[in-house]
């Protein structure tokens, strides 16, 4: 096992890594920008390292001053969180260089799996199902079209780098087509650095559902079952729930099964995310994402399995704790994403909370590193926390989301807690009878 961790990120999931390697007795590094020396993940931090101003290009996306922060405090592994550095294979690559253990998979499989259309063109040889699209990048306009004209309007126009929903554009019809490619492709190369884009066929009423596995690394894999994440806004998750809805126990365990033998397939080590769109009883695989989610705690409600330790646990060489027969799943798990924005234009709004009171009780947990008197700084991503419950099932855990909704204060800034409140009265919600358009058409009623 090691010795130190040094944690490759801030906010509640440096907070949420930190609690994994304390249970564990591995010491801890935070690092942190200068925006972030009150910040929770540090002050809870067995040591911590300033690494450089606000802008994460010259903090925490700086790879030779998180080295040196490793080689300051003689950490032997590096845990990424996610976003960040955690899906970068050369910052994985230069970890192996170092003789510092990255807790993730390897750099190959990162790379392949960061290239959308090198990922998909691996899935479809490791047997799972995947969109119908362009084989490869589409390079000229004639060929986009003939493409889409086959695959039939409307087409999306996805970045082979994308991520966080940029670089996509929805094709409607023939003559939006060289639009959304130009406005796809300049997006993506501002972005990415790499204007390649592919087609899609574009699904009008699908979920996305999401299979969490974890690999050896020597051929050993299991799935730990799905996160149903229709409820998006511009692409992004806000919220996210396990078993989904929509599944029964027969569908889970097909694709479940289908998931764990390319995992085993691969040799995959680690974490990881197989993110599948639903429609019409059928799996289309969209990507694959090498690392924690910000939505893995619905997964440890229902299996019982905390799935930062089992990372910290494969990356040290140990075997998969279960075995795909011994795992259970119980009740059901809803986790909100709370961003510190209106909730009606979404408008960041940084600054001091003035008091905070989370709800607490049976089968609730409140993932964040804010506090009373916390300053939100204006750098960085807009999400301060998580409420995560769980119930017996999924009724259960609606009605306890309620009543958490009702006790969470956060005076001082303002928060989406209140379009939860919404959510969860309304009756498609309490049905389960979403999409992923479902959400941004509530938002336009008036
Ligand atoms: P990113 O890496 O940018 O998050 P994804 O490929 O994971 O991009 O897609 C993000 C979201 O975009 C999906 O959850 C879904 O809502 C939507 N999406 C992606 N592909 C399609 C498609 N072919 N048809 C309809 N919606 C899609």
């Amino acid at each position: 096992m090691f010795d130190k961790v040094l944690i490759a990120n801030r906010g509640e999931i440096a907070l949420r890594i930190q609690r994994a390697c304390k249970e564990l007795g591995i010491a801890t590094v935070a690092v942190h920008s200068t925006a972030d020396a009150d910040a929770m993940h540090v002050r809870l931090a067995d040591e911590s390292v300033c690494i450089g101003p606000p802008p994460a290009s010259e903090s925490y996306l700086n790879i030779p001053r998180l080295l040196a922060a490793c080689e300051i405090t003689g950490a032997d592994a590096i845990h990424p969180g996610y976003g960040f550095l955690s899906e970068n294979a050369r910052f994985a690559e230069i970890l192996e260089e170092h003789q510092i253990t990255f807790i993730g998979p390897t750099s190959e499989h990162i790379r392949i799996m960061g290239d959308k259309i090198e990922a998909k063109e691996t899935a479809k040889r490791l047997g799972i199902p995947v969109v119908p699209g362009s084989d490869g990048a589409v390079t000229n306009e004639a060929q986009a079209m003939k493409i889409a004209k086959q695959l039939g309007f409307p087409v999306l126009v996805k970045a082979a780098s994308g991520g966080g929903g940029r670089g996509m554009k929805l094709a409607r019809t023939a003559e939006e087509l060289d639009m959304a490619v130009k406005t796809a492709r300049s997006e993506a190369k501002a972005a990415f650095g790499d204007d390649s884009v592919y087609l899609e066929k574009y699904l009008t009423k699908p979920r996305h559902i999401e299979v969490q596995v974890f690999g050896d690394g020597k051929g050993e894999a299991i799935h730990l079952g799905e996160r149903d994440c229709s409820l998006q806004r511009r692409h992004q998750k806000i919220w996210e729930e396990a078993p989904s809805p929509a599944l029964n126990s027969e569908t889970r365990a097909k694709i479940g099964t289908t998931v764990q033998r390319a995992m085993q397939k691969l040799k995959y080590r680690g974490a990881g995310t197989v993110e599948f769109l639903y429609e019409d009883g059928e799996f289309y695989f969209i990507e694959m994402n090498t690392r924690l989610q910000v939505e893995h705690p619905v997964t440890e409600m229902i299996t019982g399995l905390d799935l930062v330790i089992e990372q910290i646990r494969i990356a040290s060489g140990a075997p998969l704790t279960l075995k795909q027969e011994e795992v259970t799943f119980q009740g059901h798990a809803i986790e909100c994403r709370i961003n510190a924005e209106n909730p009606k234009n979404f408008r960041p709004s940084p600054g001091k909370i003035t008091y905070w009171h989370p709800p607490g009780g049976l089968g609730v947990r409140v993932d964040s590193g804010a506090y009373q008197g916390y300053r939100i700084p204006p750098n960085y991503d807009s999400l301060i926390g998580k409420l995560i419950v769980h119930g017996k099932n999924r009724n259960e855990c609606l009605m306890r989301l309620k009543r958490c909704l009702s006790e969470f204060v956060i005076d001082g800034i303002e928060t989406t807690t209140p379009l939860f409140t919404e959510l969860v009265r309304h009756p498609d919600i309490a049905n389960g009878m979403y999409d992923i358009h479902w959400l941004e058409k509530f938002l336009q009623q008036p």
